[in-house]
């Protein structure tokens, strides 16, 4: 099996997609892509969030236009999805597109693909095969009768040789399904295979709840496997719960080094402080620290120390107020009102530090 860190290493504008580095964070735009104002809006909301890559439907001309003036004002990397239209290909490629999502074998005759990939390699483009469940070729349907893993591995090589008779290697691939069992066993047979990058994905996941739990179950399974260069959680939410999502499912398997982790207990009749409030307020709190630290807020002192030994900073509850712990020590008690603010600054102080040395102090 390829792992991720045996996968060919693909440049997407200044990011690089597999080889041994972090695994990428992707969504995708909700906005008309004509419409520039509305989609460096949502773009920007979505960077702010941690998104490092960002994809836009390009299903007419006018979308295809408006990559040149989005890209000048987005700072991460743009990705065209394209369906069939080699032409919009063309145009977004010529409009400084960084990626392009697009099957070769569904684009039409020879001449068509070659210019495509003649375009993508005078400019260092790479091409993301993006094989779906719902999708796939009727020779596939007619061999398999239905969908199955099988059925997606093929329709992914069929793709590849496409472009690997033309000499063309920047490929990244995903394999989605919204059945997660089909999903993950895509995903695994095709890493046996090839070592292209994965850009890992269980496909209309669902609403924000459900489609988390979905999500994590099936990316959770590849990642625990070691599968996935780039990934992208699709919801019917707003984009930006994609990413937070991402990020807290990258957390969970040690793969993120921007992000803050929080810890916090599920609490019991021991209780003696408000610890839901708390525990969201300092969630919302650590969602834009771009540190790796861990932060606890425990609900009494029976658990709070030996969590708060394992996390950078945190906090245990005790009758209308808390203890402040870093490393495990307590540093000093705090009235429960206060508790928040003097876990925040305690965050501040640990943030600015690792900015300036680059470590956790
Ligand atoms: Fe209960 Fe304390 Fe454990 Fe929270 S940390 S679940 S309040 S025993």
């Amino acid at each position: 099996m390829f792992l991720r860190d045996e996968t060919i290493p693909v440049k997407v504008g200044d990011l690089t997609i597999g080889g041994n580095n972090e695994l990428i964070i992707q969504s995708m735009c909700t906005t008309k892509t004509a419409d520039v104002k509305a989609t460096v809006a949502e773009i920007h909301r979505l960077e702010e969030a941690g998104c490092q890559l960002v994809r836009v439907t390009v299903n007419n001309q006018e979308a295809a236009d408006a990559i040149k003036e989005i890209k000048k004002q987005i700072n991460i990397p743009l990705v065209a999805d394209i369906h069939f239209d080699y032409r919009l290909a063309l145009a977004a490629i010529e409009n400084g597109i960084d990626k392009v999502r697009i099957n070769p074998g569904n684009i039409g005759k020879r001449e068509k693909v070659e210019a495509v990939v003649k375009a993508c390699k005078e400019r260092g483009i790479p091409i993301r095969i993006g094989v779906n469940a719902g999708s796939l070729e009727n020779h596939l349907l007619d061999k398999y009768g239905y969908p199955t893993p099988d059925a997606m591995v093929e329709s992914a090589e069929f793709h590849i040789r496409i472009l690997e008779e033309l000499d063309f290697k920047d490929i990244i691939v995903s394999l989605k399904a919204s059945d997660v069992p089909m999903a993950i066993e895509a995903y695994t047979k095709f890493s046996e295979k090839f070592n292209y990058p994965l850009h890992l994905g269980i496909t209309e996941a669902g609403t924000l709840h459900a489609g988390t739990i979905k999500s994590a179950a099936g990316l959770g399974a590849m990642l625990d496997k070691g599968l996935g260069s780039t990934m992208r959680i699709s919801l019917s939410a707003d984009p930006v719960e994609e990413v937070k999502v991402a990020r807290e499912l990258l957390k969970s398997f040690g793969l993120i080094s921007n992000a803050a982790t929080l810890v916090s207990c599920p609490t019991c009749g021991r209780l003696d402080i408000d610890l839901f409030s708390i525990a969201n307020e300092v969630e919302e709190y650590i969602q834009n620290v771009k540190v790796p630290i861990k932060v606890s807020v425990l609900g009494c002192a029976v658990n709070g120390p030996g969590e708060a030994r394992e996390a950078d900073i945190g906090i245990a509850g005790a009758r209308g107020e808390g203890m402040l712990f870093r490393y495990g020590e307590m540093i000093r008690k705090v009235p429960e009102a206060e508790l928040v603010n003097e876990l925040k600054k305690e965050i501040d102080v640990i943030v600015e530090s690792f900015e300036k040395t680059g470590e956790i102090p």
